[in-house]
């Protein structure tokens, strides 16, 4: 999860190094834009209707950052506080957005759970509405469906570490606080400590164990908990998750010339062999899963193979979980975001593997 500061470019320079941070373009900012997706930086754009929507800056600003690479959402104009007249706005502004070529987000406001939501017309979320709403189910069940689908998450006015880590629970992408552009000396690196910290990789410490703990539980959706499996280790960064496994079973026959071991032939110990293989997203985030898998070698044939889990699809380097998610008529741009991939793949292995390919 990242941080998207509006202004303090300053502190934002001096902190360029940090995955944890990006830019929040504003309609009000001054005529100058700094430099948009340099270094594959990530970087958003918000409406103001917070403060007072003005259209004429809001389109002044979309012209001014059309074209620049790694937009992750433009923030559809919206009405604080009513999901009904967000829902009117996103459906005059969101085909302008769009076409200049940029990531449109609806603002999710109260009582959105209770609509028709235009999922088919959305790039991301934003999370908006009265703090009440934003920490309740309505929000979180927003939040789910659209991580299913694979879109960005942004979860808007966070300026607090216990708002950080809600929102980080939920399995946002990103978020923004005002506070961060107003004191950005003293807040934006503590920050950047809650970031590392709930993304553990200073202490390498308990988020890790809880995830080695979550895989290993086999819940939902997944190889875990298998047959065959074991997970040695799971690191969390900000790209997701990286589940270090084994998978060890011991085969009855010899899949070249079919003899069964142990009378026909011996089959013995011969090495292993690593694989990198993405599934389906955790908690919002990718998963790549590196696989070990014990081989084995035919004393009557000399041929040598490592069994292959069923839960790996035979075809890809993805799991069966992840290619049925792949070709589950989700847009390609999101699912493959979702998965760690790119869009090219995504649609390759929905031509080989997807409906009618
Ligand atoms: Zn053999």
């Amino acid at each position: 999860m990242r941080l998207f500061v509006s202004g303090a470019t300053t502190t934002l320079r001096r902190h360029s190094d940090s995955p944890y941070l990006g830019t929040l373009v504003v309609p009000n900012a001054g005529n100058r834009v700094a430099p948009l997706g340099t270094a594959g930086k990530p970087w958003a754009a918000d409406n103001a209707a917070f403060i007072g929507f003005d259209p004429a800056r809001f389109c002044h600003m979309l012209g001014r950052i059309a074209g620049h690479p790694e937009c992750r959402f433009v923030a559809c104009p919206d009405v604080v506080g009513d999901a009904v007249a967000t829902l009117a706005q996103f459906a005059v502004w969101g085909p302008v957005i769009r076409a200049l070529g940029l990531p449109v987000a609806l603002v999710a406001q109260d009582g959105l759970e209770h609509l028709s939501v235009p999922w088919g017309e959305i790039d991301a979320v934003f999370v908006g509405g009265s703090t009440d709403w934003k920490l309740g189910v309505g929000a979180a069940g927003i939040v789910r469906e659209a991580k299913r689908r694979g879109m960005w998450v942004h979860f808007g006015r966070c300026n607090t570490k216990k708002r950080f880590r809600h929102a980080y629970q939920l399995g946002c992408d990103s978020v923004d606080g005002s506070g961060f552009s107003r004191w950005p000396d003293q807040r934006i690196p503590a920050a950047i400590r809650w970031l590392r910290e709930l993304h553990s990789d200073s202490s390498g410490g308990d988020m890790e164990a809880i995830a080695a703990g979550f895989f290993r539980g086999g819940l939902g959706a997944g190889v875990w908990g298998e047959l065959g499996w074991t997970i040695e280790r799971v690191t969390v960064s900000p790209d997701g998750y990286e589940v270090h496994a084994r998978y060890h079973i011991e085969p009855g026959d010899c899949p070249q010339c079919r003899r069964v071991a142990p009378d026909a032939t011996r089959l013995y110990r011969h090495g292993t062999k690593v694989g990198r293989v993405r599934d389906v997203p955790r908690h919002g985030r990718p998963v790549l899963i590196v696989v070990t898998r014990t081989r084995f070698r035919c004393l009557a044939c000399g041929h040598t193979f490592a069994p292959r889990p069923g839960e790996i699809h035979p075809g890809c380097r993805l799991t069966a979980a992840a290619v049925a998610r792949i070709t589950d008529g989700i847009p390609a741009g999101p699912v493959a975001r979702s998965i760690g991939l790119d869009g090219r793949t995504v649609r390759r292995i929905r031509a080989r593997f997807g409906p009618g390919g």
